[in-house]
């Protein structure tokens, strides 16, 4: 691919921005008014284009529909201070995106077509990047297979498409989770790590099943009698243990979220001790009874973090104290925010920014 990746730009002559108010954002609701479109074929990436939001065309025997090869990657832009936006650890974000296409057997997507690919579309979009606080503009990249067949194999042709929409705060409801001892979401050797498709379709399920039993997400373990804690949802999961903080190493049966890697680099900043090690339900079900179990929180790109109030383990329900603004979790969550909206000096490298 040539080094200055020029993107054509067709512009929509009806944009939709007028008929969002950027004061009431539903978390998936709105779409802004361009797509990146690049298409695989003839064993190589071919051009990126951007394009007004709309329909594709495709065949019903199109194989990412029937035998899942699909992956995606959930990011985010912000409006920053000085009116500039910045779109968050894009290498990181990329690296994590080759991983995912190495999994599901695709071609790896050159590195310059999705950097410059993302930052071409926000840069269309610019206007709508929401300033209000604790607002971003969520960004979906996402590659599958399009090629029209439905014997099993790889494909042969695919398409990478980015969309963006704005998105406001995360209201943090402190959840009550229970951990899952009958269904999985992950196993050794399979596709956890990798942000499949199939990943959601498959814990939907259970998910469905701990909400009717009066639960907010389930916990995942590794499925062994141990119960090892591996994520809460679609999250990652901290657990802050006296003034330790704990989380699950990454292995192939757990996702390594870009915000886990994130706030673990701001807590040891911040003189926390940092564990990346196995905890079972039975270690968090006595940290409990020993009261040092301070916090436990979900950590994810949607969210930053989301408090976890009850673990449900074992047919007993156990609860942390209350969360206010001093908790730990919202103190992570307001520097990694003051870093990405420029209020604070960005000492990690982690932000690209798209002059106004
Ligand atoms: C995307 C995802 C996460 C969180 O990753 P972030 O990069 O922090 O958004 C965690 N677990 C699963 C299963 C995911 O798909």
């Amino acid at each position: 691919m040539i080094s200055t990746l020029e993107i054509p730009v067709h512009k929509t002559t009806k944009s939709r921005l007028a008929q969002v108010d950027m004061n009431h954002l539903p978390f998936g609701k709105y779409i802004s008014d361009h797509m990146l479109v690049a298409d695989y074929r003839d064993g190589e990436w071919q051009a990126p284009e951007i394009l007004p939001y709309g329909d594709l065309s495709m065949p019903p025997a199109m194989l990412a529909l029937h035998y899942g090869q699909s992956v995606f990657e959930g990011m985010k832009a912000f409006r920053m201070a000085d009116g500039n936006v910045s779109i968050f650890r894009l290498e990181k974000h990329y690296d994590r995106l080759c991983k995912s296409m190495e999994r599901l057997c695709m071609p790896l997507l050159p590195q310059e077509l999705f950097m410059e690919g993302l930052k071409k579309l926000v840069e269309v979009d610019a206007d709508w990047v929401p300033s209000q606080e604790g607002s971003s503009l969520y960004l979906r990249p996402f590659v599958f297979a399009s090629e029209e067949r439905y014997g099993v194999g790889p494909s042969n042709e695919y398409k990478f498409i980015i969309f963006t929409g704005p998105v406001g705060p995360y209201y943090p409801q402190p959840l009550r989770v229970k951990v899952e001892d009958h269904y999985i979401r992950a196993a050794r050797g399979g596709v956890g790590y990798a942000k499949c498709a199939g990943n959601y379709g498959g814990v939907l399920y259970p998910t469905q099943k701990a909400k009717e039993a009066g639960f907010d997400q389930v916990l995942w373990t590794d499925g062994s009698p141990e119960l090892n804690i591996e994520e809460s949802g679609t999250m990652n999961v901290m657990f802050l243990i006296n003034n330790t903080l704990v989380t699950p190493p990454l292995s192939d049966t757990i996702l390594d979220g870009v915000t886990r890697d994130s706030l673990l680099t701001i807590a040891q900043d911040l003189g926390y001790q940092v564990e990346e090690r196995s905890i079972s339900a039975f270690e968090l079900k006595e940290a409990f009874e020993q009261d040092i179990l301070k916090e436990a929180f979900g950590v994810g790109t949607a969210a930053v973090t989301a408090p976890i109030q009850t673990i449900h383990i074992k047919g007993k329900d156990y609860s942390v104290s209350d969360y206010n603004e001093q908790s730990f979790c919202n103190q992570l969550k307001k520097r990694l925010t003051a870093i990405r909206t420029g209020m604070e000096k960005d000492v990690y490298f982690w932000n690209t920014i798209i002059q106004k």
